[in-house]
């Protein structure tokens, strides 16, 4: 017998045994999760059972980093508390989340830089683990902003941040982060590029950090002294073009270095020639995720190029820059016409910011 129900008009597809929805139609999706206020993984209306909703930025990380009790949201410079960053989901799928994805990854994050790596290195099925996380803070963060105003101003009546978005490459990323209640299987060319990097602490306190672009689908968490960056739509394609490049970072990274590295991810993935497509697949009971992936990895140069580099590059890096820093518009200007980079000094040898060795000695003497 069959596993699977299609719904006639929707094309919304159920679990034959216990109802579950397992993918919804792309309407389906817009109508229940985008716009529904519907549990977000597993679609359930917050009348018909407990719900305790999620936190976009999980409750591990307020507790244990640098967060102020309440931040500031872009593009409009909201102030939001903590408390209500906060996206609808049931009290079953909250506890289900907590166990499958946020315990592991928080016991994982928590340990020192090292320790991660040899971790990761050891089971690639850590990398899958946490590229699920990356994209279920990807994922609450932009659902979160069908919830904002797009303007602080009420009056301007200019409806939510969300109501511009094309939801179509979130749509893709709602099916990953919902297998955990689904069982979709993951091929292996769904997962993107995921580096996990050493990062410079530069205040007194170790911080959170998170950047991302939409359409471009790059994002990057910092959590103390580790720092990931993904892309999420690349089936590892920027991580195949920029190989040696990545291998060369042999230090912590400090934020203008972050910078950097998110502009150039987002530079190589906006330039893919050929992209990989995903796709839904239900065969012989199983329930999959696969990728047509392009059989060479490919980027456009030159006048081709829809992204340029040196423009990413300010675009990032100039906000780190103080108001009144000397020679600021130089600078800048260094920065667009591609004579400035922080990763790398002029003999291609990774450039460790002077206060990390500092910082290692120090914690070296303590450790005596
Ligand atoms: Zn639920």
């Amino acid at each position: 017998m069959t596993r699977f129900l299609i719904h006639k008009q929707t094309k919304t597809i159920v679990d034959a045994d216990d109802g579950r929805t397992l993918h919804y139609s792309y309407d389906d999706f817009l109508d229940q999760i985008v716009r529904g206020h519907s549990c977000f993984i597993c679609g359930a209306q917050p009348s018909s059972k407990p719900f305790n909703n999620e936190h976009v930025i999980p409750n591990w990380i307020l507790k244990s980093y640098g967060t102020p009790a309440s931040f500031m949201i872009l593009p409009n410079a909201t102030t939001i508390k903590n408390s209500h960053y906060t996206v609808p989901c049931c009290q079953e799928c909250n506890q289900l989340l907590g166990q499958e994805l946020e315990i592991p990854v928080s016991q994982l994050l928590k340990k020192d830089y090292k320790t991660v790596v040899g971790i990761l290195q050891s089971d690639e099925r850590w990398y899958f683990r946490l590229f699920h996380w990356v994209c279920l803070l990807f994922f609450k963060t932009h659902l979160k902003d069908t919830y904002l105003e797009a303007e602080r101003d009420r009056r301007l009546a200019a409806g939510k941040i969300g109501d511009s978005y094309c939801w179509h490459p979130l749509y893709h990323i709602h099916n990953i982060i919902r297998q955990h209640h689904t069982g979709v299987r993951l091929t292996r060319d769904v997962q993107g590029t995921i580096v996990v990097f050493e990062a410079l602490v530069e205040t007194e306190t170790e911080e959170f950090d998170y950047l991302d672009n939409l359409n471009s689908q790059v994002v990057m968490v910092k959590i103390g002294k580790i720092v990931i960056l993904a892309v999420l739509n690349d089936s590892r394609f920027c991580l195949a073009g920029y190989k040696t490049f990545l291998s060369k970072i042999n230090g912590a990274l400090n934020s203008v270095q972050i910078r950097e590295l998110f502009a150039r991810l987002r530079y190589l993935n906006e330039n893919i020639k050929r992209r990989p497509k995903y796709y839904s697949l239900f065969k012989d009971n199983i329930y999959k995720i696969a990728a047509r992936v392009p059989n060479k990895v490919e980027f456009l140069q030159g006048v081709k190029q829809k992204a340029n580099l040196f423009k990413l590059m300010r675009f990032y890096i100039e906000d780190l820059m103080p108001p009144d820093l000397p020679d600021r518009k130089h600078l800048v200007k260094d920065l667009e016409e591609g004579r400035a980079q922080y990763i790398f000094d002029e003999h291609f040898n990774f450039f460790q910011h002077p206060s990390y060795s500092q910082q290692m000695t120090a914690l070296e003497q303590e450790l005596k």
